[in-house]
């Protein structure tokens, strides 16, 4: 027998991932009354680190949550490319203190499940309903509302987001069923703790080892406590059922055998993984049908090769909640995709590209670029620079809603 469960005015938000979280803040600090639907059993987030940068930061600085969640962060010094074997220096430029000065917020590593925690926290605090157990099935388009059909029962609300990722139910019912694009890329990841990483010291940095086909990334997580790693290759296709399988490290390390001496002792302490195959997707023509809206992942997912796609849902948390705040939904939701639409595409393409430089496609030309990203970051930093302002020094809280 379903149920039909009448609610007050207010908003659903399908998804407790980092996306849907911050922006059932950023509504419930507006004065809406906010339910998140989330299908996990219990709220968690994958064992694997985040770079947040200072775009980021500085919404969740508006938000409130920055101090919460400043003791869990780890400050990086530096961000490198360096070679997968000779280790050698293609670009080298600051972090730490240079991003405070040039942006005004820090750039941060956080683990994902201390976000993801602070987060709920804040929810909380400001009378956020976090539901678990919530698969949505579908939703329909009424004259004055929204009906949310779950397994057992039918909500009714005001608006709904669907910040439900890259496999989006909410997406898929808007726009039509579409299977992801495999990017032909897969990524290993995994936390090793330090007392496992022998015989090299790993820099206090966000690290990219770029090699042919292959590129790995390294930086610290809880204080030095453990160093996380995203180990990314290409491959033809992707032969599981699932999108996120548990690897075999030893398979793992035979991939980067040979590497520079940081990457292997990190891999050699490595005691378990998880491989993802990262998916892409068109750019969707809309993001918005009458009440209901998309969010994060769920409407622009993106390779993970400029550390972006959370801190782009963190963005759209902000724009969504403070248009939501000054219009009505409509307008809101028209206003939303088209601050919002143009940032995540330039963003999503800036992530496709550095797939080439990092793999150094095209062989020896693939080296050269790199061997100028290296000139360039010396004689003509302001080449790199302006790139960098394009992403971190986005301000989406200093926008005029
Ligand atoms: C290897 C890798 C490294 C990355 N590194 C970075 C980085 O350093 N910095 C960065 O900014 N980004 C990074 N990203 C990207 C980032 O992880 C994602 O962009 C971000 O997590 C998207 O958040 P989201 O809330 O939109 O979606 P998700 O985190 O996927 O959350 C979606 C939530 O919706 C729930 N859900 C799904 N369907 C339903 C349903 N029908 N009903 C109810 N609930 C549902 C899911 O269970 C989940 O909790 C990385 C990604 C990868 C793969």
């Amino acid at each position: 027998m379903v149920e039909q469960v009448k609610l007050a005015e207010h908003i659903i938000v399908v998804g407790a991932g980092i996306g849907g979280l911050t922006a059932a803040l950023g509504l419930a600090k507006q004065g809406f009354t906010v339910v998140v639907l989330e299908q996990a059993p219990e709220l968690s987030e994958v064992g694997a680190g985040l770079q947040l940068s200072p775009n980021a930061v500085k919404v969740l600085q508006a938000f409130g949550v920055a101090d919460a969640i400043e003791p869990h962060c780890f400050t990086p010094q530096r961000a490198c490319i360096r070679d997968h074997r000779s280790g050698r220096h293609y670009l080298d430029m600051p972090l730490g203190r240079e991003m405070v000065k040039r942006y005004g917020a820090q750039y941060w590593h956080i683990h994902r499940a201390d976000l993801h925690q602070e987060l709920v926290r804040a929810c909380q605090q400001h009378g956020v309903d976090i539901q678990l157990n919530q698969r949505v099935m579908g939703y329909r388009n009424e004259k004055d509302h929204v009906k949310v059909l779950l397994e057992k029962q039918t909500l009714r609300t005001d608006l709904l987001i669907g910040a439900d990722g890259v496999h989006s139910q909410i997406r898929e019912l808007m726009l039509g069923a579409q299977a992801p694009i495999f990017t032909g890329q897969v990524a290993w990841r995994g936390t090793v703790p330090i007392a496992n990483i022998k015989g090299a010291s790993v820099q206090p940095n966000a690290t990219v080892w770029a090699g042919p086909h292959q590129h790995m990334v390294t930086y610290y997580l809880r204080g030095g406590e453990f160093v996380n790693f995203i180990a990314v290759e290409e491959q033809a296709s992707w032969r599981y059922e699932s999108w996120r399988e548990e690897g075999d490290t030893e398979v793992l390390r035979s991939k980067f055998h040979g590497w520079h001496p940081e990457v292997t002792a990190v891999l050699d302490g490595c005691e378990s993984t998880f491989l993802w195959a990262l998916n892409g997707r068109p750019v969707l023509p809309t993001w918005h049908d009458d009440r209901v809206v998309l969010l994060g992942d769920a409407c622009h997912p993106m390779l993970p090769f400029m550390a972006q796609g959370a801190a782009m849902a963190i963005e759209d948390a902000f724009v969504l909640s403070g248009t939501l705040e000054k219009y009505d939904y409509e307008y809101a939701f028209m206003k939303y995709e088209k601050l919002r639409k143009p940032r995540a595409t330039a963003v999503q393409k800036q992530s496709r590209d550095n797939a080439s430089l990092y793999h150094m496609h095209g062989g020896w030309q693939g080296r050269l670029k790199l061997e100028a990203l290296g000139v360039a970051s010396k004689y003509a930093n302001g080449i790199i620079q302006s790139k960098l302002d394009s992403i971190y020094g986005h301000d989406v809280t200093a926008l005029r809603l």
